[in-house]
This record gives structure tokens, sequence and C-alpha cells, in this order.
């Protein structure tokens, strides 16, 4: 796989596996301190980040739209689309969900939680999180991640794995 030459001054972010484009674009954005309509101007997307970032998917990402912002990441069109849901998955915007034996692994919001019709964590047959079990916040739109804590009542999301139900079915689509 070939690196893509970005602008010399800014901070390259490693995707993180399965990790879903609002979360890597909050994680991008802040290491080099940009704001969504900052990044959208660079990379010539105008108001699509702060969408984006949103899951507001529709119209979804082009192509072009995905190779415009490849050049200002750092990361291949290829790698960002997969940080998007595939063809004929739809998502689910609200309730951010969380599991946190996931995020205690690897500290990033996964793509496939927003999934329609995933309502269980596979990897660790655990039911999904949608609010902080400890004082019932929803969790805020994945870019927005800073710390991996609630932001009302400050519990850590690896620490909210205690809550997790079980599930006992095949959550597969
Ligand atoms: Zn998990
Ligand atoms: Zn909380």
């Amino acid at each position: 796989m070939e690196a893509i030459d970005i602008q010399p001054w800014m901070f390259r972010v490693e995707p993180l596996e399965g990790e879903s484009l609002s979360h890597f674009l909050g994680r991008f954005r802040r290491a080099n301190e940009l704001t969504p309509t900052g990044l959208g101007k660079m990379a010539g997307l105008g108001g699509a980040i702060a969408r984006w970032e949103k899951f507001y998917l529709n119209p979804f990402p082009s192509g072009e739209q995905l190779a415009a912002l490849a050049v200002v990441v750092g990361v291949e069109a290829e790698r960002l689309q997969e940080m998007l849901p595939p063809a004929g998955v739809g998502m689910k915007l609200e309730p951010i969900r969380l599991c946190g034996a996931c995020y205690a692994q690897s500290p990033c919001h996964k793509i496939e939680w927003q999934f329609k019709g995933m309502q269980g964590c596979d990897r660790h047959g655990l039911r999904l999180l949608s609010e902080c079990p400890n004082c019932g916040a929803r969790f805020k739109v994945p870019a927005l991640w800073v710390d991996g804590l609630c932001q009302r009542c400050f519990m850590g999301f690896e620490e909210m794995v205690k809550s997790q139900k079980l599930c006992c079915t095949e959550m597969r689509l």
C-alpha cells in the first residue's frame, strides 16, 4: 500500500480497526487543530465534514469526495470507504452505541455499531450500550469522543463493559 503524500505540516493519524468515519475525523481534526468547517475548506468539501461527523450520509459520500479527503488526511480513499457502512447496509444515526470491551482493546467508535439491526457485539457476545449505564446520558457523536468518558458523569467507556448484558442470539445481519 503506497502512502499518500500529504502537506508536510499536517499530522497524520492512523485509522484504527473498524473505526467509524466520524471518530476518525474528530481525531484528525484535533491533531491538526481544525474545525469541521476548516477541514471542509481544505478538502474542498464545504459543509460535508460536519454532516459526515453526525452520520448524515444522505447524499452518500461520493468516490470523488473521498478522494479529495484522502489527499488532506493522508489515508487512501478505499480505507476511508471502510469507515462507512457498506452498500445496502442501513445506518442508525441515533442512539450512538458502544461496546466497552471493544473500546478497551481499541479506543474508537466502530461503524458496525450503527448498522441497522446490530444489537450486540459479536466479538464479545455483549449487547451494545446506547447510553451511559451510570447516569443515562446519551453518547455524543463519535467525532467528539475526546477522553473516552461519559461527558456527564465521567465514567470511562471501558468501565461500562460491566453493565453490558450477554447476548445469546447470533447478531450478524
Ligand atoms: Zn465488543
Ligand atoms: Zn454517565
